[in-house]
């Protein structure tokens, strides 16, 4: 990590790769917008020092903590002796920060899959929706507890491998259902929300094996990929006039509350900060 003023208060995102990680872009920007006097930075972790490395960060006192990213997250949990519920139920933490003392782990990707959901859509009304959520790994099990806060009516899990969404399904119970990846055209019919959790439509990686048809007419299709930004699943849904969500937002929408409870202080409510990202993944796709 870049050496530091001992005034300057310091941050940082942890993974292995981390080259790509927009979180130093993201937080910095806040923290200039504020006018702060701290520092956000990118560390490579490998998973075989992750207990030892990241103790070292927690022993400067000016260390306010971290986010994680791949493949650290359950690593996070595991080393942290406190959690917050949110974490414990996705058996994953994306930030570990020090309070009094002891060292907490906390899930934001859950607020951060829910909050655009709830700016484009509302927070009620969501009883009658079915939801569509695609793929069993961590992104799918953060979309599985933020879609059951919405109470929908149903919430069918789909993965390429059916065993891994069978147990994912089981694990939460009603209304979580899995079907089997053969059925997922036909159990699209009347979906209001289809969520793709996949890795599948990312770039350098095969599209979404799945058509956007027979969705409810005021559907929303959300991916949680950003790069690219829109995905061959996103450019169909906007061609067949459906709403989209793409991943970038829930990337800033899982950065706020890591931010306020890195830095003490809530981020520039404005969405200036998007711009940014989309110009930095427009030059380095
Ligand atoms: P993960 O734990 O590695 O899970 C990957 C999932 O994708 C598995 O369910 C896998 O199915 C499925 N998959 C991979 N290739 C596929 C293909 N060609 N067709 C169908 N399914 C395929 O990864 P993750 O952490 O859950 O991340 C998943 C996606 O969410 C990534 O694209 C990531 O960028 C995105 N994400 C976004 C944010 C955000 O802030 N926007 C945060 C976290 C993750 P199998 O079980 O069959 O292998």
């Amino acid at each position: 990590m870049t050496s530091m003023n001992a005034q300057i208060k310091t941050a940082c995102v942890i993974g292995d790769p981390i080259d790509h990680s927009l979180s130093p872009l993201l937080h910095n920007y806040w923290i200039k917008a504020l006018g702060l006097q701290a520092h956000y930075d990118r560390l490579q972790i490998n998973i075989d020092r992750f207990n030892k490395d990241v103790t070292n960060c927690f022993n400067d006192h000016n260390f306010m903590g971290m986010n994680i990213t791949l493949p650290h997250k359950q690593a996070a949990l595991a080393l942290a002796p406190y959690a917050s519920t949110e974490a414990k139920k996705a058996g994953a933490a994306n930030l570990l920060v020090r309070r009094d003392g002891k060292l907490w782990a906390h899930n934001t990707d859950i607020e951060g899959f829910t909050g655009p959901l709830m700016k484009t859509r509302g927070s009620k009304g969501w009883e009658d929706s079915a939801i569509v959520i695609i793929g069993a790994g961590g992104a799918a099990r953060a979309a599985l507890i933020g879609a059951r806060k919405l109470n929908p009516h149903k919430i069918i899990l789909l993965n390429r491998t059916d065993e891994k969404a069978k147990m994912l399904a089981d694990s939460f119970g009603e209304p979580v259902m899995a079907h089997p990846w053969a059925d997922r055209q036909k159990v699209l019919r009347g979906t209001t929300l289809l969520v793709n959790a996949s890795a599948a439509g990312m770039a350098g990686k095969p599209a979404l094996d799945l058509r956007c048809e027979g969705l409810a007419p005021d559907a929303l299709v959300y991916d949680l990929i950003y790069t690219p930004l829109e995905t061959p699943l996103l450019a169909e849904a906007r061609a067949a006039g459906y709403g989209t969500l793409n991943g970038l937002d829930m990337l800033i929408g899982q950065a706020r509350p890591s931010f306020e409870a890195l830095f003490g202080v809530p981020p520039p409510a404005d969405d200036g900060v998007k711009a940014v990202l989309i110009k930095a993944l427009e030059a380095h796709p």
